[in-house]
């Protein structure tokens, strides 16, 4: 598929291409004035061109962005839960749920029950896990 540059080249190309039909059409010799209706059909069918141009590159950069989304998942799996990591690919931060992130790559952090001290649990999908087993201490958690 079209890269988003190569898209937004075409898009600057045809704008071009349309101002300058509008430049001939207004420069127009008095006895060359039987083409208008050509200029008129021309300028048309580039602005329909730039219109589905537009749409394509909305599709583009809709999937580059689920790209960048997915590519953007770093995050590791440290016993019963996933994390952030640092630039060393070691787990950092607070705790996201591990149902959530593998079932629908949500990220969403664990926090204490108030029913049990030694649960931690997830506010989206209810889920809960042993504090031990999802708790990383910065420094000693490995
Ligand atoms: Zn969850």
């Amino acid at each position: 598929m079209a890269d988003i540059t190569a898209i937004g080249e075409m898009l600057s190309s045809l704008r071009q291409a349309i101002e300058m039909v509008k430049f001939l059409e207004e420069h127009m010799a008095p006895t060359q004035q039987e083409h208008e209706s050509k200029f008129a059909e021309l300028i048309q069918m580039l602005g329909a061109m730039r219109g589905q141009l537009f749409e394509l590159q909305t599709v583009v950069e809709f999937s580059e962005l689920e790209k960048n989304l997915q590519s953007s998942d770093t995050l590791v799996k440290l016993n019963d839960a996933y994390y952030e990591t640092d630039e060393n690919n070691k787990p950092k931060g607070e705790a996201y749920c591990m149902h959530c992130w593998e079932t629908n790559r949500v990220k969403n952090h664990l926090h204490r029950w108030y029913e049990n001290e030694r649960v931690n649990i997830c506010s989206l999908c209810q889920t809960k896990y042993l504090v031990g087993r999802t708790t990383f201490v910065q420094g000693g958690g490995l």
